[in-house]
């Protein structure tokens, strides 16, 4: 797959505001944020996009994502009111940087549908 910036990031290569790490998850501030809190929460392994998950193999990963989403949410204390998290997926979805990340986002309220 081409190197994304997120590899870089992960490798330290290039500054991010890392606000959690483990032996298998980054998570970092988005650059650009579109709300209060706003953090992406990565995997260390590259993996393309939510398509290209196989559960058998990657399921410990996503299980790992969604407790640091949680944990994060707590620790930036959006838990209680609420907050959204998002998988952009290809190109109708968004998705802008070809590498798996989930958006943690809070600290205002939420619009739906988005858009
Ligand atoms: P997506 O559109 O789902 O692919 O989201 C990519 C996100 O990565 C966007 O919200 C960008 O603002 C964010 N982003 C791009 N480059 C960086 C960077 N160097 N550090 C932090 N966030 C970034």
């Amino acid at each position: 797959m081409g190197e994304t910036i997120f590899s870089k990031i992960i490798r330290k290569e290039i500054p991010a505001d890392i606000v959690f790490e483990s032996e298998n998850v980054l998570a970092f501030k988005d650059i650009n944020p579109q709300a209060p809190v706003h953090i992406l929460i990565i995997p260390k392994i590259e993996i393309r996009r939510i398509s290209d998950l196989d559960m058998k193999k990657h399921g410990y990963l996503l299980t790992e994502i969604f407790d640091v989403a949680n944990k994060l949410a707590k620790d930036f204390q959006i838990s209680e009111e609420g907050y959204r998290l998002v998988f952009n997926c290809g190109s109708n979805g968004g998705q802008e940087v070809e590498y798996l990340h989930l958006h943690l986002l809070g600290g205002r309220q939420m619009k739906w549908p988005p858009g």
